[in-house]
C-alpha cells in the first residue's frame, strides 16, 4: 500500500503540502507530459520546485515506458489500482486544509481550519464578515467546495463552528477543486 503523507518537503526545503501538478518527461519520442502527478510543493506561487513521493518517481518509471510503447505524449497520472488512487485522494485533500493554517491574504484572514471539512477567514475590512470554503463530496469529475459567506457579531471557533448559527448566510458558489485558489486571490487578494 503506497500512502503518501500529507505533507513532506518542497524541492525548496519548505514545509511541502501535497497537491497534483504537471511534470515533463523526456520520453523517446521527445519530450512529454504527466498531468496531475503528486508532488509537494510549499504552495508559494513564487516557489517554481516541488518534490516527487519515492512510490511516484518509481511509477513515473513505468508510465514512461508505457507512454513509449503508445507513443503517447501526455497521459494522467494513476496508479496500477484504484484503491491507491483514494488513498492519495484523501492525502491530497488533507495536504490542501493543512496548507490554510495561519495563511494571511490583503483582505481577509485564515482564522482557523477543521481539517477534511472547513476553511474560516474574517474579512479586515468588516469584523463581523466571515467566509466558510467547505468540503462537499467528491464524485468521477473531481472534489467540491461550497463557498459561502455569512455575518457574526462573534467570532465563531473551531469547537463551537458545528453548532454556530450566523445572523444571515449565503452561497456564493460551488467551486471544483482547481478552481479555489484563485478564487480566493480573486476575492481576498495577494497572499501575504
Ligand atoms: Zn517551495
Amino acid at each position: 500500500m503506497k500512502e503518501l503523507s500529507p505533507l513532506d518537503l518542497c524541492g525548496c526545503g519548505d514545509t511541502g503540502y501535497l497537491t497534483q501538478r504537471t511534470i515533463p518527461i523526456d520520453l523517446a519520442q521527445g519530450l512529454g507530459h504527466i498531468h496531475q502527478v503528486p508532488v509537494y510543493h510549499c504552495g508559494n506561487k513564487l516557489c517554481d520546485q516541488y518534490s516527487l513521493p519515492s512510490p511516484v518517481v518509481s511509477r513515473i518509471d513505468d508510465l514512461a515506458d508505457m507512454m513509449e510503447e503508445k507513443n503517447l505524449n501526455s497521459i494522467n497520472f494513476t496508479w496500477e489500482d484504484q484503491e491507491e488512487s483514494s488513498q492519495d485522494f484523501a492525502s491530497l485533500i488533507e495536504g490542501f486544509f493543512w496548507k490554510f493554517i495561519n495563511r494571511k491574504y490583503a483582505d481577509a484572514t485564515v482564522i482557523f481550519v477543521i481539517p477534511g471539512q472547513s476553511i474560516v477567514f474574517q474579512s479586515h475590512l468588516d469584523d463581523s464578515e466571515f467566509y466558510n470554503l467547505q468540503y462537499l463530496r467528491k464524485d468521477e469529475k473531481g472534489a467540491w467546495f461550497s463557498f459561502s459567506k455569512f455575518y457574526s457579531d462573534v467570532r465563531p471557533t473551531a469547537e463551537d463552528f458545528l453548532d454556530f448559527e450566523p445572523t444571515f448566510n449565503k452561497e456564493l458558489g460551488v467551486l471544483a477543486f482547481e478552481e479555489i485558489e484563485d478564487t480566493l486571490l480573486d476575492e481576498f487578494g495577494a497572499i501575504i
